[in-house]
Parts: structure tokens; sequence; C-alpha cells
């Protein structure tokens, strides 16, 4: 069976493209607009700010750049968290450089001087995970779904991070390397640490084979890394829609108040934003499985479909086209 997931380089890149818009000139662009040329010089730049945001009493995150990785964010573009226990600090997430997992330390050790004893993965991208090498030398076990051990030993795992070396250099380098699971789960797994307890939901296949919905019961605080837009259209990309649906209706039986996503701000609507991702796959697969199964070519079925319902949110005119054209091809194979 051919594989419907992007590699994964690519597939990142186009979810984080769309919020280039805001993004300041990059150094070309300065020069065409008649600033003198600067030295690069990413270690003397300003780096991006790391701030705390409390969540939840003991329960933090910081959030992560709307942008691509680049050697002046420090490859800051995704978000992490982490919950302080009784005799510890649990994070969530690694970020995407031991630079700045070692900023987010920093920032623990502001609040407390407990130990790291653990690290949980919502997925194995390689912005969520170059920072893991800090939390190992700090001895916390890291925990994820096993869907995202092919991808750690896979070839584009490596071609990845080599790419990461030169382009993130010095934030990523020689030095950075990919981390194991010290335990790697496969079903619904409740933990107690230190008088918390955590819930890990497998979700994949939906955004990765690996998606993990990290839930705190006691908070009502869920943390989700990519399986949840926030008031925009989604990027599909070739996703497993259909699981991805499915895992959306069961975190909605949660009683998830606050939710913290892979990307942009912390929500207090959470049942509305997951409700919306998975509307909007609903929405795709109903209106692209007729088409598919008629043989209707996909511009006509495109052009014919009432989008009204989503044409207002954000990113729709980058996101939306594409996102159909993918479902349109899978519920082409899902209906051989
Ligand atoms: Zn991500």
């Amino acid at each position: 069976m051919p594989c419907r997931f992007l590699p994964r380089a690519i597939a990142h890149a186009a979810l984080i493209l769309p919020a280039l818009a805001g993004l300041s000139l990059t150094s070309s662009e300065a020069l065409a607009a008649g600033e003198a040329p600067r030295v690069h010089q990413p270690a003397t730049t300003q780096l991006p700010v790391m701030d705390l945001v409390e969540v939840a009493p003991g329960v933090h995150y910081v959030q992560g750049l709307s942008a691509l990785g680049s050697p002046e964010n420090q490859n800051f573009i995704s978000n992490a968290g982490f919950v302080e226990t009784s005799r510890g600090v649990v994070v969530v997430d690694a970020l995407g450089s031991p630079a700045l997992a070692q900023r987010l330390v920093d920032k623990i050790r502001s609040i407390t001087s407990k130990p790291i004893t653990h690290v949980l993965l919502t997925h194995y991208h390689a912005d969520h995970i170059y920072g893991l090498q800090t939390f190992k030398a700090l001895g916390a076990k890291i925990i994820a779904h096993e869907g995202g051990r092919e991808y750690l030993n896979s070839e584009t795992a490596k071609l990845r991070l080599q790419a990461s070396r030169s382009e993130l250099a010095p934030w990523v380098d020689g030095n950075t390397h990919m981390v194991e699971a010290d335990e790697w789960i496969r079903e619904l797994t409740v933990l107690d640490i230190d008088g918390v307890r955590f819930e890990l939901h497998p979700m994949g296949p939906a955004h990765t084979p690996e998606d993990l919905a990290i839930f705190l019961p006691d908070r009502s605080v869920a943390f989700v890394g990519d399986i949840v837009f926030r008031g925009r259209i989604p990027y599909v990309g070739q996703a497993d829609s259909a699981h991805w649906i499915a895992s959306l209706e069961s975190l909605l039986q949660l009683p998830i108040k606050l939710l913290v996503p892979g990307h942009g701000p912390m929500s207090d609507q959470a049942r509305e934003d997951m409700g919306l991702t998975r509307d909007y796959l609903v929405f795709l697969r109903e209106s692209m499985r007729q088409a598919a199964r008629d043989l209707e070519p996909f511009d006509e079925a495109y052009a014919a479909t009432d989008w009204s319902r989503f044409e207002n949110l954000p990113l729709f005119k980058v996101a939306n086209r594409m996102n159909a054209y993918n479902t349109y091809l899978l519920m082409e194979s899902e209906a051989q």
C-alpha cells in the first residue's frame, strides 16, 4: 500500500508556511530595500523572546513563533509546556533545538528547582524534538507513541536532520541528534507522576502516525500537538482524515476546558476549536467523496462545492484547494 503521508519536511513546512505573512524582511529583501549589508551573526543577534504563560495552577507553556525555523529564531516555531508535580517537573514536547530546550530549562528553574523527571511527546516532528537531548542529559524519561519509532529510524528523518544542521546552524549542528523514547506506548496510558494524573491518548494516525494528546483531568487541560488548528483552516496534507475525525470525536468526550496546541496560543474554547477542525475534515470528505465516486473531475467538483461555511476563515485561500485536492485523491483510493 502506498504511504499516504507526505515526507515530513514537506508536510511540516507547508503547515507553517501560511503563517509567514507577518514576518519581517529577510536580509535579501532588506538589501533590495537599500539597507547596508549585514554580516550574518546569529549568536549575537537578539534571540526570540520566550515568555512563560500560566495555563492552570502548576501548568505553563511557551509559545513558538509563526515562522519557518531559522538561525535568527533558533527554530522556536513550536510550543512546549511543563507541569509541576510534588517532586519534579514533567515537560511536554522538547522544542526545536538544544539551545531552546536549555532556555526552557532556565525558565523552569525560575519557578522551581525540582528535577525534570519526564518528557512527554505529542509527535516526532523535528521542531518538537530537536531539544530532547538536553532533557535526556538531565535524566528525564522520554515517553512517546510507538508510531514515532518508524519515522525516527527512517531515511527521511536522517535527511531532515542533515539539512537542519546546515539550515539552522549553529543551533542545530553536528552535536544535535535524535533521541529514542525510553518508553513507547501503544494504547491509552494513565500515569500518576508524583501526584499528578496524566492521560496519554493515542490519536494517530492523524496529523502523524504517532499523535498523542496529553490530558490532565485534575486541571481540565490538554496538550494536543498538531491535531487541532485554532480559528483557521487546518492544514490537512495527506493525513488519514477518517482516523483524524475519529480521534477528535474521542477527544470531544473528554472534559477539556483549556487546550494548548502545538502551534499558536492556548485556547479556553477547547470544544469549539476541536469541533471546527472536525467539521472541516468531515465536510471535505463528504463533498469530495461523491465527486470521486462519480469520476467527476476535481476542478468541476471544487467549483460546484458550496464553501461558504468556511471561506471566511483565515488561510482559506492558501490551504483549502490543496486540502480538497488531497481529500479527493484519498476518496478515490478509499473507493477502490
Ligand atoms: Zn508541529
